[in-house]
C-alpha cells in the first residue's frame, strides 16, 4: 500500500503524550473491566459522550455485572435503554449476557474468534473490547478514527467502511508495541476534541507534522459530506382514557421497536385527514369505532433518516379495548414503568406535565 506521505515514527508517541494531558475524565475510563468497556462502547455507538454518561452510570448501578443483565427481565433492560434508540443493541446485550453466563462462566472472552460469535459483536466492538479492556493489539475504527486517518492520509472521498482497509494498514503500521488501549483511545479522543468534523483545530494538533491533509490544505474538505435525505412522516396517535387510566399496547416481538409499548395509532396515508387516519388505525388495531377526537399535543421526534410528527388526540369511543398480555390500561405513574419508543415517552412526559388539564 502506497501512502501519499509516510507519517514519521513519532506519530504514536506524540499522540499518546497529548492524550495523557488532555483526555477527558469519563466514567468508563476509570476501569478496564471488559463488561463495563463493552457496555460503554455499545452506548457510545448510539449517541454523544455527554448523552451517554447518565445512561452508563444508571446501567452500571442497576446491572453491575454480566450476571445481573442475564438474570433481569427483558422489559427492565429495555426500560433502562429507553431514549438511546436502536433497541436491537440492548437486546443483543441481553442475549450475549446469557451466552456469556452459560458458556464462559460469566467472563467476557479475550479471544477474537469467541467474541465474533456473540450477538452484537461486530468488528468495531470486538476491536474495542480487545484493545481497551485486554490491551491487545487490535485496530479500532469508529467515525472519529476514520475521519482523522482519512485526513492524515489525505484520502478524499466519503467516510464509509470502503476506506477501512487502507486505514487498517496505516493503523497496523503505526500502532505501538505496548499500551494499545492508550493509542486507540487517543485517536478517538483526537477526533472528538481536535480533529473535529467541522473546523478541525489543526494548530493545536499533536500530529499536524504528520498530517498530509493539513499540509495540502485540504483537511476541511475531507471527508466529503454525504447528502442527507430526511423524510417527514405524520402519525396520528389516539389517547384512550378511562377512569384516570390510559391505554397502551405492546409492539410485536420482531421488527422496528420490537417489544416496546406505545399508544395506538399509525402513519397517515397520502391525502388522509388526521381524524380519518386515527379512525382507520384504531379500527384496524383495536376494532373500536372512535366517535370524536380532540387535539392534545404535537410531538416531534428525529431519527437518522426521517422526522416523525406525532399528532396526539384524546379519543372518545362507544366501546373500549380490554386489558390483556400485550394491552394495558395504566395510570400516568404506571406508564413511566413501561419501555417505550422515544416519541411515546415524550407523550407520557407531556401528559405528566398537563395532568389535570386533560379534558374528560
Ligand atoms: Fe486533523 Fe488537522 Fe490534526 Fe490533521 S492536523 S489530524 S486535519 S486536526
Amino acid at each position: 500500500m502506497n501512502f501519499p506521505m509516510k507519517p514519521k515514527l513519532s506519530f504514536a508517541k506524540n499522540l499518546n503524550a497529548w492524550y495523557r494531558k488532555n483526555a477527558r475524565d469519563l466514567p468508563w475510563r476509570e476501569t478496564s473491566d471488559p463488561y463495563k468497556i463493552w457496555i460503554s462502547e455499545i452506548m457510545l455507538q448510539q449517541t454523544t459522550v455527554n448523552a451517554v454518561i447518565p445512561y452508563y452510570k444508571k446501567w452500571i448501578k442497576l446491572f453491575p455485572t454480566v450476571e445481573h443483565v442475564a438474570k433481569a427481565p427483558l422489559q427492565k433492560i429495555l426500560k433502562s435503554w429507553q431514549g438511546l434508540g436502536y433497541y436491537t443493541r440492548a437486546k443483543n446485550i441481553y442475549k450475549t449476557s446469557k451466552i456469556i453466563c452459560a458458556l464462559h462462566n460469566g467472563r467476557i472472552p479475550d479471544d477474537p474468534h469467541q467474541l465474533k460469535k456473540l450477538p452484537g459483536f461486530g468488528p468495531y466492538t470486538v476491536g474495542a473490547v480487545l484493545s481497551i479492556a485486554f490491551d491487545k493489539r487490535h485496530a479500532i475504527i469508529d467515525a472519529n478514527v476514520r475521519r482523522v486517518i482519512m485526513r492524515i492520509l489525505a484520502i478524499e472521498g466519503h467516510a464509509d467502511t470502503s476506506q477501512d482497509a487502507e486505514i487498517s494498514v496505516f493503523l497496523e503500521r503505526e500502532m505501538p508495541v505496548r499500551n494499545l488501549r492508550t493509542f486507540n483511545q487517543a485517536l478517538m479522543e483526537l477526533g472528538a476534541l481536535v480533529c473535529r468534523n467541522r473546523e478541525p483545530l489543526c494548530l493545536s494538533c499533536p500530529v499536524k507534522a504528520q498530517c498530509c491533509g493539513y499540509k495540502k490544505g485540504i483537511q476541511e474538505i475531507i471527508p466529503k459530506p454525504k447528502k442527507k435525505i430526511i423524510k417527514d412522516i405524520d402519525v396520528a396517535i389516539g389517547i384512550l382514557r378511562r377512569k384516570g387510566k390510559y391505554f397502551i399496547q405492546k409492539r410485536p416481538a420482531k421488527g422496528l421497536l420490537a417489544d416496546l409499548w406505545e399508544f395506538p395509532g399509525g402513519k397517515t396515508k397520502k391525502g388522509e385527514s388526521l381524524f380519518r387516519a386515527l379512525r382507520r388505525e384504531l379500527k384496524e388495531e383495536l376494532d373500536i369505532d372512535i366517535t370524536s377526537s380532540r387535539h392534545l399535543m404535537n410531538v416531534k421526534h428525529f431519527y437518522t433518516q426521517f422526522r416523525v410528527n406525532l399528532h396526539v388526540s384524546l379519543c372518545e369511543s362507544q366501546a373500549y379495548p380490554s386489558s390483556g398480555k400485550d394491552r394495558k390500561w395504566a395510570t400516568l405513574k404506571e406508564l413511566n414503568k413501561y419501555p417505550m419508543p422515544s416519541g411515546s415517552a415524550k407523550i407520557v412526559d407531556r401528559l405528566n406535565k398537563i395532568n389535570g388539564q386533560v379534558p374528560d
